[in-house]
């Protein structure tokens, strides 16, 4: 590649590197010397200016030096040594929880000392809890330093000395040979952003000097960060622009157009509803897909409820007439087996098996699977990601159809790629999802894929009425249960809270439901969450559809692919801790069947401005593109795409809030580096993704 010698050699070539601190750099993706200037600080530590220590304020992290007037261990509150120093202008009160009697001696009333740390207030007026300190000459002043200190992300076993000295032996490196770090923005782009050059960029960064605040390296408004923000945007577009490109090498499974129209006619009669216009296109879209030498990389995107299903249903069918077999992925178990009821009813005149594969299938039944899909008994395989991580063979893979894509990461949809690969052939390959991603924000995630947008809902369609309601009128909603029921219809009950526990969240429902069983004794309550085993939660949505049921108590767990139109009332608890995404396709659960239908949002008060905002848009609006938009602009896009999405995309130096204004430019500079300097594209990668693995296959 182009990365000139001397910036490709293993770090283990710099002094002070042996082979323990190379192990650990590689932990963080670090193996030759260019990782270590791509490896950017987190944040800063200002040691360029002394302060007198009558210009302190709580908050401030600061250098300051003075003279040790007293110090002693104190047992009030928690055991603590504290040591008071003296500038002349003022006092502050150094406190060590863990000390040693060593420290004790040094630090002797009269030592001289500098310290750095964080200005707190303290029982005596300002403190520093553990600052750094060093002991200087009396007469000296604390020694200041020229730029910035660089506070890198490190891992267990590297300290801050230890990459920063490495850093520098890096940058010594470019400085001694200005080729070595070869700048691929264009010039015009340099020139029209007053960018500065890649290495001087690189340089600002690791050594910003004293005219550069800790402010404005926070802000993102100083010009080398934006440059290397631009680049790092810029490479992971790239980087799915590459995929699309490659993905034109592989062949794609041969589905004959001769065997369409005898497949789907009948398939298509069969269904007791009429198509939509939109539905009808995307079929459309995916046949013609499927008959080029590439294989198809397409995402559908469309509101809950639009009908992506049936199209997926239809993809399959053209696989199956050309004798190819089909895998499904959902994210959750409970809509795999949703989508394993409805397929199995679709095919059920194919003369093709259907199975099931969750992480809970095991043993005897999990090997005949297994059996059945090598041998190619089984046409259509239905499961969660279990289905790829397991070595499942394929007799003769054609399509994989991911649904709810924005639950499975970039990196995981990449990864699946080379899933299904025989020869230089690999599956066509059809994702879904329900989340509209705004343009500027699809460019970082969906760019090697073709977008097809079903922006039709099937007739007769009412919108949910939704309402905003304190929790103080708790009683008021759970008595509007009891009359919903005893007209014979069903209603969810949605329990929120912190996404990353699930524990928790099946918790809080458990006792909601025990509390709402109490408070509704006429009321079949029943309880869903994740921690069910997959044999409970399939009886209970069953029972739930059969109307054994009344009232679902539930968490987000029921927030994708559950299908019962009879249950025409949600209550939503907390919904101020949701994204408005998720919210709406919560709601989506309603308005499924041909009666009015309600969900009510009981919020936990006083609610901020903003929350307040975000659930009056969900009160107005029932369209997902738009609720979308809006939630972009009230949240930023590093929520959209961040909080939920885990895993989606990381960055080493972008941040999609503070760079937001980046974004835009970023297709056309992408275009015109793939088309003049393509040779760029590589060296890019390799530079801002170089050694994730998840981008090899790139
Ligand atoms: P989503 O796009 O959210 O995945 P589904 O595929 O689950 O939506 O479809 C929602 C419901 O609408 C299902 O009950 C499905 O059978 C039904 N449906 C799909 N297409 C149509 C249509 N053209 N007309 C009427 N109902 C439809
Ligand atoms: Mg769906």
């Amino acid at each position: 590649m182009n990365v000139p010698n001397t910036l490709r050699q293993p770090v283990t070539t710099l002094t002070g590197i042996g082979s323990r601190t190379a192990a650990n750099l590689e932990k963080l993706g670090i193996r030759i010397i260019q990782d270590l200037l791509f490896h950017l600080p987190i944040r800063y530590e200002d040691k360029t200016r002394l302060y007198s220590i009558a210009k302190l304020t709580a908050g401030m992290t600061a250098l300051i030096s003075g003279k040790v007037k007293f110090i002693d261990v104190l047992p009030r509150g928690r055991k603590s040594l504290i040591c008071r120093i003296s500038d002349g202008t003022g006092f502050i009160d150094l406190r060590f929880f863990h000390f040693t009697a060593q420290q004790h001696n040094t630090l002797k009333p009269g030592t001289t000392i500098s310290c750095f740390g964080e200005v707190q207030f303290g029982y005596a007026g300002l403190e520093m809890v553990h600052p750094e300190y060093t002991v200087i000459s009396s007469s000296d002043k604390a020694i200041t330093e020229s730029h910035l200190t660089p506070v890198y992300p490190l891992t267990e076993g590297l300290s801050q000395n230890v990459v920063r000295k490495a850093v520098k032996q890096a940058l010594a490196i470019c400085d001694d040979n200005a080729q070595a770090l070869r700048d691929w923005l264009p010039d015009a782009v340099l020139k029209q952003h007053h960018y500065p050059s890649l290495a001087e960029a690189i340089k600002t960064l690791h050594a910003p000097d004293a005219t550069i605040t800790t402010e404005a390296l926070q802000s993102g408004s100083v010009p080398a960060l934006k440059r290397l923000a631009f680049e790092d945007l810029l490479t992971h577009h790239l980087s799915l622009k590459l995929a699309k490109h490659k993905a034109k090498a592989w062949q794609s499974p041969h589905f004959a157009t001769a065997t369409y129209s005898v497949a789907t006619k009948p398939f298509i009669n069969a269904l007791p509803f009429k198509l939509t216009g939109a539905q009808l296109r995307v079929m459309a879209e995916i046949a013609a897909d499927c008959i080029l030498p590439h294989p198809m990389m397409r995402l559908v995107q469309g509101d809950v409820g639009s009908g992506k299903t049936i199209v997926a249903a239809y993809a399959a069918l053209l696989a199956l007439a050309a004798g190819y077999q089909v895998a499904i992925m959902a994210p959750t178990e409970l809509l795999a087996e949703q989508h394993y009821r409805n397929f199995s009813a679709w095919f059920n005149d194919f003369s093709t098996q259907i199975v099931l594969l969750t992480g809970q299938v095991k043993g005897n039944p999990r090997k005949e699977i297994l059996q059945a899909l090598g041998d190619g008994t089984s046409g259509i395989i239905i499961g969660t990601h279990a289905l790829f991580q397991d070595a499942v063979n394929f007799h003769r893979l054609g399509l994989i159809i991911i649904d709810e894509q924005h639950r499975f990461g970039v990196h995981q949809r990449l990864a699946l790629r080379a899933k299904g690969q025989q020869g230089s052939t690999r599956p066509h390959q059809l994702v879904m999802t329900a989340t509209p991603i705004p343009r500027t924000l699809a460019m970082l995630q969906y760019s090697d894929l073709d977008i097809s947008i079903i922006d039709e809902l099937p007739p007769g369609r009412k919108p949910v009425t939704t309402s905003v309601i304190p929790s103080e009128r708790r009683d008021d909603v759970i008595s509007r249960i009891n009359n919903w029921v005893g007209n014979k219809k069903q209603a969810y009950w949605v329990c929120t809270l912190i996404e990353e526990s699930e524990l928790l969240q099946c918790e809080a429902a458990e006792k909601t439901a025990e509390r709402l069983k109490v408070a509704l004794p006429e009321v079949r309550v029943a309880l869903l969450h994740g921690r069910l085993k997959a044999s409970d939660k399939e009886a209970i949505m069953l029972a739930f559809k059969n109307h054994e049921i009344d009232l679902l108590v539930a968490t987000t767990v029921i927030e994708v692919g559950v299908d019962v139109p009879n249950a025409s009332l949600m209550i939503i608890e907390n919904p101020e801790r949701l994204g408005l995404s998720q919210l709406h396709q919560l709601r989506g659960r309603v308005g499924r069947g041909s009666d009015d239908s309600f969900c009510l949002l009981l919020y936990q008060s006083p609610l901020s401005d903003n929350a307040r905002q975000r659930l009056g848009i969900l009160r107005d609006s029932n369209d997902g593109f738009l609720i979308a938009e809006k939630d972009l602009q009230l949240r930023g896009p590093g929520e959209v795409m961040g909080t939920r999405q885990t895993g989606q995309v990381t960055f080493k130096i972008a941040d999609l809030v503070r760079d937001a204004d980046l974004l835009d430019n970023i297709p056309t500079v992408a275009d015109t580096l793939f088309n003049d300097t393509p040779e760029a594209v590589a060296p890019l990668i390799e530079r801002w993704l170089g050694h994730n693995p998840d981008y090899s296959e790139v």
